[in-house]
Parts: structure tokens; sequence; C-alpha cells
């Protein structure tokens, strides 16, 4: 299992109009072949510039098309095949993270960076042949370190976070939506958007405080040629961070002071994650400090691929942001990841779903054919119920039953063949699934109808009947398929509350009426489950693949070019001392160059240690506002608390408040103290005697 570090690129955007109207100069620019980032201090004119190297550089007039094909592409395209990626967007507010990742329609090429996800997604999904996929979205937002489901019907409720020793780190009651399509996927994200708090600063009135994380959780099922499934699950966090600004820049006050403090809590903590992570010798990761660093935890360190996408404003009015960004980013460049392909998810749905299907086809095709079809069927018509099992008697109304089923499975058969084949449309052959059995239903009835006039009876079949509904009964308790998922807006039939997905076939398989209906929810559920499941459309559409290879070129030759241009960047330095030279006159000049270098650099390094320890007192000074602020308020709360606890009636126990502070407990999961319950004690005095 080999390591990879964080990849990281930069992204700077043009002037806005505010940054244009104030004269503002550029201090940013980028080289780049060399992937390189400079940053000039405003009025230092004999400082030079500060250098940064990352895996991209993508100044203002590069796309985000550009972009993600050549960074962010083989990221997504690694978590069709089964491994987990995330990418997150980092920057003050106005830098252009939600341009990243949300994007504009409008030019098409700075489409961001979530919407070419999915339709890179479902692309991939399209082509691939022999395998299906199970694909579902959550959406969640951290707002002042509370955690809410965007998506979710109350957006208002806290979530909280748990932790599970196989799944991992996991938001407790987040919703899952099943999406088929580019087009469903866009639905969830704009409900999504409509949802998100948005608040008021000086640098953007649309700029968000909160961190968000769109996710796709792919199941893959693939089919070798022995027939046999392969499961693997991948999932692509997507992550835009609220604003990485200092709170005193803002002008926030209030409440609005009060988030700014919780956001950078998370983003601090985010920062100490990073910065023990690269560290080597910090044993102890942090993880724990924040909701969003523990729910980031597999990206940071773990079995993810992750990209960084940090964003920056070129305006010198920004200068402290821009460069404390590039710092930030320039750290994160050297955590190790220890990406793998999930193999065998222990609680893949797709799993479930695959056997259920199976046992469901088998069900149609296998036990419930000729025989025992016949024979399930003519146990409906008898009230009696012979102990052994036998053949009911050839009468004719039993051969045009047997007739018309004959002709119904043969249908079906075929039916299921071309299903199989994916030569049809899904929707389409669908629509012939359920045309043919109404017309079985109809024809079955009208038979009813005519058994039930002549009065004739057959004996039951109990044996058939039951191993029917034994199969049935067994299926619906070995499959919940969707205990933690809540699937909205398909075309689904509206099941049962408690349990939705088994509730369909229970109420088929009700021991009092085995029948037709059996059949007809049987069929109704296979179709349900089909319906879940996508994937091989395209398999033949050879355009649409050759676009893929193209693009997946492209990418790998970006990434040559990109290691080439490091390997030049480390070179430079090397070849001084390697070289042979023709004369010590030509030595001395080419070391002297060298010196000169190295004392640029020497300088540099020096300044970089003034601006630090600069920018330290600057962050301590904001802690210690926020440690004296907190003080203060704590101290509110206390000196009212005094003044409230002598009302409180003696025989409450919150009269007494040192004995309710020592039986407060701290709950780590949902960060809440617990507080004991109020008891009033009725002391009864012992009735004096008569
Ligand atoms: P953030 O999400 O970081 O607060 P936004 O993405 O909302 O910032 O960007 C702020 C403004 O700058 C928006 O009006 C956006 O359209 C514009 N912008 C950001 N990046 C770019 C870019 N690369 N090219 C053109 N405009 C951009
Ligand atoms: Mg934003």
């Amino acid at each position: 299992m080999g390591s990879e570090s964080v990849k990281v690129v930069v992204r700077c955007r043009p002037l806005n109009d505010r940054e244009k109207a104030l004269s503002c100069k550029m201090v940013l620019s980028m080289n780049l072949q060399r992937c390189q980032c400079f940053i000039e201090k405003p009025g230092a004119v004999d400082e030079p510039p500060k250098q940064f190297t990352f895996d991209g550089t993508y100044y203002i007039d590069q796309t985000t098309e550009q972009m993600y094909n050549e960074i962010a592409y083989p990221l997504v395209e690694g978590v069709t095949e089964g491994y987990n990626g995330t990418i997150f967007a980092y920057g003050q507010t106005g830098s252009g993270k939600s341009f990243t990742m949300q994007g504009v329609s409008e030019p098409a090429t700075q489409k961001g960076v979530i919407p070419r996800a999915f339709e890179h997604i479902f692309e991939s999904i399209q082509c691939a042949e022999n395998t299906k996929f199970l694909v579902r979205a959550s959406y969640l937002e951290i707002y002042n370190e509370e955690i809410r489901d965007l998506l979710g019907s109350d957006a208002k409720q806290r979530l909280e976070l748990k932790e599970h020793p196989e799944r991992g780190v996991y938001v407790r009651d987040l919703s899952m939506h099943t999406v088929h399509s580019v087009g469903e996927c866009e639905r969830i994200i704009e409900k999504g958007w409509r949802n998100r708090a948005v608040g008021y600063t000086l640098m953007n009135k649309d700029s968000s405080r909160s961190h968000s994380i769109f996710t796709i959780h792919l199941e893959i099922c693939s089919t070798d040629s022995s027939d046999q499934d392969h499961l693997r699950a991948g999932k692509l966090n997507l992550v835009d961070l609220a604003g990485s600004e200092r709170q005193s820049k803002t002008g926030a006050t209030g409440e609005r002071l009060r988030e700014a403090t919780k956001i950078n809590l998370s983003l601090s903590a985010l920062g100490n994650v990073i910065s023990a992570l690269v560290d080597g010798r910090s044993k102890y990761i942090p993880y724990r400090d924040s909701k969003l660093t523990r729910l980031l935890q597999d990206s940071l360190g773990g079995n993810t691929r992750t990209l960084m996408i940090a964003c920056l404003s070129p305006a010198d009015n920004n200068y402290e942001e821009s460069l404390s960004t590039l710092r930030y980013a320039n750290r994160a460049k050297s955590i190790q990841n220890r990406p793998r392909i999930n193999e065998d998810p222990k609680d893949a749905l797709l799993r479930e779903y695959q056997e259920e299907i199976k046992k469901l086809r088998a069900l149609l095709t296998g036990q419930l054919s000729t025989a025992d079809l016949s024979t399930l069927l003519a146990g409906q018509f008898s009230e009696s119920s012979p102990a052994v099992p036998s053949r009911p008697q050839s009468t004719p109304t039993e051969e045009r039953k047997e007739k018309i089923k004959e002709e119904y499975e043969e249908r079906l058969a075929k039916l299921q063949a071309e299903y199989n084949a994916e030569q049809e449309s899904k929707a389409k052959l669908q629509e012939d699934i359920a045309a043919l059995r109404s017309s079985y239903e109809s024809k079955l009835s009208s038979l009813e109808k005519a058994k039930v006039s002549r009065g004739s009876s057959v004996p039951k079949n109990v044996g058939a009947s039951c191993t029917s509904q034994v199969a049935l009964e067994e299926l619906c308790m070995s499959t919940d398929p969707m205990c933690h998922s809540t699937v909205e807006e398909t075309s689904q039939t509206k099941l049962s509350e408690k349990d939705p997905d088994r509730a369909g076939l229970l109420e088929s398989s009700d021991a009092t009426a085995p029948g037709p209906l059996d059949q007809k929810h049987v069929l109704e559920r296979l179709q349900q489950l089909e319906q879940e499941v996508v994937g091989g459309e395209q398999a033949r559409n050879k355009e649409l693949q050759q676009r893929q290879r193209q693009r997946k070129k492209l990418a790998d030759q970006r990434k040559a070019q990109l290691v080439h241009a490091l390997s030049e960047n480390s070179e430079e330095s090397e070849n001084v001392l390697l070289n042979v030279y023709n004369s010590i006159q030509e030595e001395v000049h080419a070391k002297n160059q060298m010196l000169v270098k190295v004392q640029g650099k020497l300088k540099a390094a020096k300044l970089e240690i003034r601006d630090l320890q600069a920018e330290f007192e600057v962050e301590r000074n904001d802690y210690l506002a926020t440690i004296r602020r907190l003080e203060k308020e704590g101290q509110l709360l206390h000196s009212l608390l005094e003044r409230m606890v002598p009302l409180v009636r003696r025989d409450c126990n919150y009269s007494n408040l040192d004995r309710l502070k020592k039986d407060a407990v701290w709950d780590e999961d949902s960060a809440t103290w617990r507080l004991p319950d109020v008891m009033v004690q009725k002391t009864t005095l012992p009735s004096g005697g008569v």
C-alpha cells in the first residue's frame, strides 16, 4: 500500500470592482509552467517576493474546466474505481471558493468542480461494462460547530457525530439520497444551496460562514467472466470551507463575531491537524478538536486521495490573508495519505440489493415456474388443505391457466434476457413489464371469475404455497436494504413509514393471502430495486468512450509535465556542484553565482522568520481577545446564576449549584453538558402519635 501526498493547487481570481475602485495593486504573480506562485509585500521594494511551488497554479485567466481536467479528473475517476477522494476549497471570503466549487453556468468553462464531478461520475458509470453502481448523495453544513442536514426535512435540526469501529466517523441520521442521473444530482445540490446559511460581512455580502460537505457515495459491483460479483465502494467529498480570514478584519460584531470565532475554531483545528501531520514528531493528531477535522479525518493522513484548492485574491490590501493562505497550502503539501481501493465493504447496500434481485429472479423464474406457480395459484381457490402436497388434476380451466402462464413466463424470460443485455432502455422495458403484468392479471382475474361462476373447486397445494411463502419471508428478513437511507422524489410507490423497503414485500407476504398478489409485489420489488442501480447504459457509445480516453490521456500528460517541471526546479542548484569545469575562472564564476543565490535564500528565510513572528503576535492577540470575551460572558452568566439560585425552592436539587456542577457530565459526542433532571424532594414529616 503506497502513500501519496495531498495535492495542492492555487487559484488567483481577477481584481474585483471594489478593488479596482480602490486602485489596488496586484501582488500575486505566477509561473504556470513551473507551478510557482510569487507574492510581493506591498511597499517593501527591496524585499524579494516570497516564492511557493504547488501541484498546479491557476491565474486570473485560467478556467475551472482546465483545472478540473488537469488535476481533479484523476481523483474523481479514482472514486469510480473504489478509492475515496476529497476536494476542498480553502481561502478568505471572496477569494473564489464557491466560484470554484459551485461555479457559474455562463461561460460553460467556469462551471464548478461539483457539477463537473457529477457529469464525470455519471459518464464513467454509463460507459462501464459489466458493472452496476448504486449512487447516493448527502449534503451537510457545519455552522457554529453544529452539523445540519442541508437535504433533510428539517434543515435546522442539529445532528450528532458518531464513531463506528468499521464505518469510522459518521453523522447520525444524515439523509442519503439515491441518484440516478446528473439532473437529479443538480436538483439535490440546488436544494442544499438554498438552505445554506449566508450572512453579511464587509468582504462579500453573499459569503457563507459555514463549511459545507457534499458527498457522493458510490457502491460498485462488477461481474467478472466467471459470473462472480466483486464489490467496491468509493466516496467523494466536495468541501466548500468558510472564509479563512481573521475575525478582526471582517468588522464582525455581536452574533457575527460569535460565528466568526467558532468558524476559526474549526479552521484553526484544521490548521493544527495539518501541522501535526506534517511535523512528523507528533504522535497525537488533534482530529477531535472540531467537527470539521473529525469529518475530514480520513482525508488528512488517511485512506483518501485529497486535493486542496487554495483560492487567492491578488489585491495588495489582502496581502496578509493571501500570504497566510499560501503558507497553509504549502504545509498541506507534505501530508501523506494512504489511499486504497475499498474492497468488500461490509455495510454495502448494493450487495443486499444484488442478492435480493437474484432471489427475486429465482423466485419468478425458478420456484414459481410451471408446476409451482400453478399449484400456488390453485391453492387460492380452495378452502380445504390436504396435508400431503399433490399435483392438481388437469382440468380445462387448468389447461387454459397453464397456457396463459406459459405465455407469460415465456415473455417474461425474454424480457429478463433483454434486461440483462441492456439492449433496450430501462424505462421502456419497465413499461413493457408493467403492461405484461397487467394483461396477465386481467386474464387471470377473468379466468378466476369464470371459475367462480362455475363453482369448480381444485385442491390446494400447501407444500408449494409454503415454499414460496417461506422464500418470500426469508427474503424480507434477510434484506433490509435501505435501513439508513431516505429516498426522495423517486417514482416509487409510497411505502410504509417504519421500514419503507421491507414494507412492499411484507405486505405481499401476508401469510393469509398468498397468490397473484405475491407475484405482483415480487415484480414490483424487482423493478424498484433495478431502478435504484445504474451502469453500462452507454457501454456501446464509442464516441463517449473515446472522449473519456482522451480526458484520461490529457490528465496523464499533465502529470508527466508536472513531474518534469518540479524536477527542473530542484535540479538547477544541484548542477552547479556536480558540473565539471574547464577552468578555475569558470568554476569560481558558477560558484559565485550560486553563493549569491544562497545568500538571497538566506535573506528570504530571515524575512520569513520576522514575518512569521509578527503574524504569531497578531494571532496571539486575536486568541487573547477571544479568551477575554469568553471570560466576560462566563462571568455574566455566573453572576446571573448566583442571583437566581436563592429564588429556587430549597427542596429542589437546582438550589445547590455546587452539587449540580459536580453531577453535570460532558458528552463528547454531542459536545453538550448533560445536566441532572430537576427533582423536588418531598419530605413527609413523621406523623405525631395521638
Ligand atoms: P468565496 O466563496 O471564496 O467567498 P466567491 O466564490 O463567492 O468567494 O467569489 C467572490 C466573487 O469573485 C464572486 O463574484 C465571483 O464571481 C468572483 N470570482 C471568484 N473567482 C473568480 C475567477 N476565477 N474569475 C472570475 N471571477 C471570480
Ligand atoms: Mg463562498
